[in-house]
């Protein structure tokens, strides 16, 4: 992969206007496929949630899933769209080993929701209308795995191997309008709005809405046009980046590599485009097709989706808190500032939180560890918080340790580590490890004793008032219990000893 050019980003934002356009694609966890019975599962061995419908067998006969459609309404009305009282499915044609059918049924001229909008928060306070466009049903295609290549794409690789558990599974797919105005800060508009899609759907309890397994992905397209010019620019479409750090670095990238290429006087080719997560570039894939390329048409196989008022009434009373009224209210309820709410919500660590709180702990608990230690692991091992293998029990758990004295920070930390590891709950690691804190006196005194007998001035030092002499004997003992004792009791025992 050559590597592309870059402009400096102040320079490539002093010379050119930011339009950016996000597809977000949600799996809904529906128990069923969107046409069929087959089972909608994650993990299955290969090839065995299947049947003649999501093959594309001749003869079988699709049927479209309610629930998948109830969702598909709950989604578009949580992002204040307009519901279509009528849609057809469409077919989309195209050959792609991953789709057996040679098609794709999707929404093309009907989608069931349209005209929304939402509000967006970005990390420095700034809030950004996005408008959407529409939000249609669609299925999703198999799973191709290109086995033998250095990179686990298919060029270099010796075989490929398919599995359609996942051809047929319900996807709603999300397409904001041409978002204007966010500039330097559209690369994190970008991630936040994927946040927010992720956190609606995730509390409407619609889809699993992980994006490590691709329950939730997204395709960012990114334009640059010189300031004060009416036409959009020719626009890149970065496919299937799967996290949020990658989405704001991808639009950041396009960003930079645009610019050098527009500023040289050259033009972008619109075509997709591959984010390596590794290499922190985007790599051309292949042309982007015009719809008609598709040649779409009215599928026959499926009546038109016809949704009742009353269907749509329901669903929008049934419809969770929204994002922003659900803030507000849990940073009442936990009483944060300003500053230490505005941490949590840019970490994306919200659910978390709240999870966490619910588990037990007390909020300043619970944020102290996630936006601490949780977060600095996650940032060493460049991940996601949320890709962590941690629950907010474990944290919960964690928390009431050290609530309860059993162990102190340092020793949480280490624990920590060992969840990460998959070693179990804190409290087994606890007891399996031996990191408990020592609170047995004794066991104390003895080491003391041991340290003053290398250092038998620090007592009289004490005596005169010199306390910073006692810092040599605790570091001793601290040492010798391998971080295990509580300092504090340590010192009390230490002024004790001195003074009898
Ligand atoms: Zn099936």
């Amino acid at each position: 992969m050559a590597k592309a050019e870059l402009m400096d980003y102040e320079k490539a934002l002093e010379q050119f206007e930011v339009v950016i356009g996000l597809e977000v694609h949600v799996e809904l966890n529906t128990k069923t496929k969107m046409f069929c019975g087959c089972a909608n599962e994650f993990g299955s061995e290969p090839n065995t949630n299947v049947c003649p419908i999501c093959l594309g067998l001749p003869g079988s006969l699709p049927a479209v899933n309610k629930r998948a459609v109830e969702s598909a309404i709950s989604i578009g009305l949580a992002l204040g769209c307009s519901i279509a009282p009528t849609g057809r499915f469409a077919r989309k044609n195209y050959f792609y080993p991953d789709l057996a059918k040679n098609f794709q049924t999707s929404q093309y001229d009907e989608p069931i929701a349209f005209e929304g909008a939402i509000e967006i928060e970005v990390p420095s306070g700034n809030v950004y209308p996005v408008g959407i466009e529409r939000a249609h049903m669609e299925e999703d295609a198999g799973k191709l795995t290109h086995v033998g290549g250095a990179t686990g794409r298919i060029h270099g690789a010796e075989y490929s191997l398919v599995d359609y558990n996942r051809a047929g599974v319900p996807l709603i797919e999300i397409v904001t309008k041409p978002i204007l105005g966010a500039g330097a800060e559209a690369p994190e508009l970008a991630a936040a709005y994927v946040r927010n899609i992720r956190e609606i759907v995730k509390a409407m309890g619609v889809s699993d809405a992980r994006m490590e397994r691709g329950n939730v992905r997204c395709d960012a397209n990114v334009s640059l046009r010189p300031h004060g010019a009416a036409k959009l620019g020719t626009r890149t479409e970065t496919k299937n980046v799967n996290s949020l750090r990658s989405i704001e670095r991808a639009v950041r990238y396009e960003i930079q590599r645009q610019a050098a290429i527009l500023a040289k006087g050259g033009s972008i080719t619109q075509e997709t485009r591959h984010w390596h997560e590794d290499k922190g570039a985007t790599s051309a894939g292949r042309p982007k097709s015009d719809a008609d390329d598709y040649r779409y048409f009215p599928e026959p196989d499926l009546v038109p989706v016809q949704p009742s008022t009353e269907l749509v009434e329901s669903l929008r009373a049934k419809l969770p808190e929204h994002p922003a009224d659900r803030r507000k209210r849990l940073q009442a309820e936990w009483n944060f500032s300003e500053l230490e709410f505005r941490d949590v919500v840019n970490g994306g660590l919200l659910d978390q939180i709240a999870e966490t709180v619910a588990a037990g702990a007390t909020p300043q608990a619970a944020r102290k560890w996630w936006t601490g230690e949780v977060a600095r692991l996650a940032n060493a091992e460049d991940k996601d918080i949320i890709e962590l293998p941690i629950s907010a029990q474990q944290v919960a758990e964690l928390a009431s340790l050290v609530e309860s004295g059993k162990i102190n920070d340092r020793l949480a930390r280490e624990v920590l580590t060992y969840v990460l590891a998959g070693e179990g709950n804190p409290a087994q690691i606890v007891s399996a490890r031996g990191l408990e804190v020592v609170s047995d006196d004794g066991a104390l005194i003895a080491a003391i004793d041991q340290a003053l007998a290398t250092q038998p001035d620090v007592l009289d030092a004490i005596r005169e008032g010199r306390m910073q002499a006692a810092g040599a004997v605790i570091g001793a003992v601290m040492k010798a219990m391998k971080g295990s004792a509580d300092a504090a009791r340590v010192r009390e025992l230490l002024i004790q000893k001195a003074n009898s």
